[in-house]
């Protein structure tokens, strides 16, 4: 038996046979000599019938699953294989000398260059999916072979998996998926949200535990909540198993019959909380959960892993989806966190020795406005008011702001997003205007500027890294990650005194809003909101419940100072109600 740990990518348990799909690197191509040019056209042509066949019934079948939204993306693409523009340009490629192969890269990069020349939104969104088709058409010829597929029930392995073959692998064999890459934001992972099916990503060692059993068949379970795999279970894990999947069936219905009683303690002080989340295909459990809007919404998942950043109409539609599912409540949108840690394509940050102390988020606006600009432009459009009833407030979030400079930097991009559409006469909404205080100068100097914005979310897991100097991603310091340290209290205590000076709204958006013990000690503090991953919402909801506000409080202002993080845990966790 072995044990190997990833990242929860979608949640829930799993267990099965493994199928290892090993997807091949896509070829470059070949010069060809010109008596081999009539096969390469029927090649590209016959590639063009099956692909577009393929994305057809892979978009009805996606649509009739209840997914509409995912499978229009599809369709959109089998009518591009088909388009004459591209057959055109691949058929000359051909004729100049390259196999079917190098035509299709080098028309899908042509097009997609004058797609994008063109400067019109619409058109620069189809330039990716050009480039995406056309990479599904040189799978087919260089497999020559329909994608791998399932034959039974099982848990797919792979070191990444291409949303398409995501989508096109049997939904009712597909139990659980495991990959040694890829992130939760990556595409394949919100497939799986989307379709509920378990999923851990980022597992290191994944594919050579594996291939340590040649030819074995080996069994495996997919913890999703946790982000864990187990290779072989022994006897006593298949029998945790069952018994956590039957716990966990049952702590599901419990979680949806109480999603609609309120977050009250007993003496009647009442708490508000959201959800956070990563992709639009999560705002269906949240809501079902329970939230009453999102405290976070992470916009990442549109940003990485793709060639160009997402057009702003690609935006609008993402944002727009979630203020609907949402309404009336309210939906945060956070802008772009990304940086050298998270290096993506289209922003060449040079290497940095400490990439989270460095050129991150909004630290990127002075030499890529346009990113933040579109962004905002994005959710002031998916704020416009609708005939069908009223949408909830759209909230926009700057991380990584240090101080009333950076706070500057936001407004003036505000104004420019807000002004350009006015300019040109694009229906938009109001959007209210907020920051994360996750770096503790934005707490301390507060003051200097609460009163210009509309309200402040900490995030903890930042601000705990920034206090602490302790990097939040290092398992070897794993004994420092706990928020409960009494050093952030007192800046969420500050926090907590400043914004109500200035008149704001203060939550707390970081992971310990969803840990019991945690939300427990920052209702003490005097939050009033707490975002967190939806599955935490019963378990903080129901020690919400069973606390009195005015013990909370108490402990919690003992607890600024108490020695250490395990001193003030052990006091909160005692304080949790019992069941
Ligand atoms: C945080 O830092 O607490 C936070 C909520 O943001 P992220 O985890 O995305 O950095
Ligand atoms: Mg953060």
């Amino acid at each position: 038996m072995r044990r190997l740990r990833g990242a929860a990518a979608s949640p829930g348990i799993a267990s099965g046979p493994s199928v290892h799909l090993v997807i091949a690197p896509r070829p470059a191509g070949r010069r060809i000599a010109p008596a081999e040019a009539l096969a390469e056209l029927e090649r590209f042509h016959a590639a063009v019938t099956v692909t577009s066949e393929a994305l057809e019934e892979l978009a009805a079948r996606v649509s009739a699953d209840g997914h509409p939204d995912e499978g229009a993306i599809f369709r959109a693409q089998a009518a591009m294989a088909r388009d004459p523009a591209l057959a055109d340009l691949v058929e000359t490629q051909i004729r100049d000398g390259g196999d079917a192969i190098a035509g299709l890269g080098a028309a899908a990069a042509d097009l997609a260059g004058q797609l994008r020349g063109l400067g019109d939104e619409l058109l620069s969104a189809r330039a990716a999916d050009v480039e995406d088709v056309a990479g599904r058409m040189i799978d087919v010829i260089a497999r020559s072979g329909p994608p791998p597929t399932l034959d039974r029930p099982s848990i797919v392995v792979a070191d990444d998996l291409p949303p398409s073959l995501t989508a096109s692998l049997p939904r009712e064999r597909l139990l659980g998926i495991a990959l040694e890459t890829g992130s939760p934001t990556a595409h394949a992972a919100i497939l799986a949200r989307a379709y509920g099916i378990p999923a851990v990503v980022g597992i290191a060692g994944l594919l050579a535990t594996l291939d340590s059993a040649p030819g074995e068949e080996v069994q495996i379970i997919i913890d999703g909540d946790a982000g864990e795999v187990v290779l072989d279970p022994d006897e006593s894990t298949a029998a945790w198993l069952r018994e956590r999947t039957s716990a966990a069936a049952l702590a599901a219905d419990r979680a949806l019959a109480e999603a609609t009683l309120a977050a009250i303690t007993r003496d009647g002080v009442e708490v508000t909380l959201l959800a956070n989340i990563g992709t639009p295909a999560e705002s269906e459990r949240a809501v079902a959960l329970g939230a009453k809007g999102v405290g976070l919404f992470r916009t990442e998942f549109l940003f990485i892993e793709r060639s160009t950043p997402p057009s702003e109409v690609e935006q609008v539609r993402a944002y727009r989806s979630v203020v609907e599912a949402f309404a009336p409540h309210p939906v945060t949108i956070r802008l772009l966190d990304v940086g050298g840690d998270k290096p993506i394509p289209y922003l060449p940050i040079p290497p940095e020795a400490n990439p989270f102390l460095g050129v991150r988020a909004l630290r990127l606006a002075p030499d890529r406005p346009d990113l933040f600009v579109t962004q905002l432009r994005a959710a002031m459009r998916a704020a416009a008011p609708r005939d069908g009833g009223p949408l909830g407030p759209v909230k926009v979030m700057a991380p990584m702001i240090a101080d009333a400079t950076d706070t500057d930097v936001l407004l003036a991009l505000a104004d420019r997003a807000r002004t350009e559409l006015d300019q040109e006469g694009v229906p938009h909404g109001p959007v209210i205007l907020g920051i994360m205080l996750e770096i503790p100068s934005a707490i301390l100097v507060g003051d200097s500027y609460f009163g210009r914005l509309g309200f402040a979310s900490l995030g903890t897991n930042d601000l705990l890294q920034y206090t602490i100097a302790v990097d939040r991603g290092n398992s070897q310091l794993a004994r420092y990650q706990d928020s409960l340290h009494p050093a952030v209290l007192r800046l969420v205590h500050e926090a907590v005194e400043r914004a109500g000076r200035a008149g704001i709204e203060l939550s707390v958006c970081g992971e310990m809003a969803g840990d019991p013990p945690a939300a427990l000690a920052l209702v003490g503090l005097g939050i009033r909101q707490l975002s967190m991953a939806a599955p935490s919402l019963a378990a903080v909801r129901r020690a919400i419940r069973g606390s009195d506000h005015a013990t909370l409080e108490r402990e919690a202002l003992a607890a600024l100072d108490q020695p250490s993080a395990g001193a003030v845990r052990e006091r909160f966790v005692a304080l949790l109600p019992a069941g």
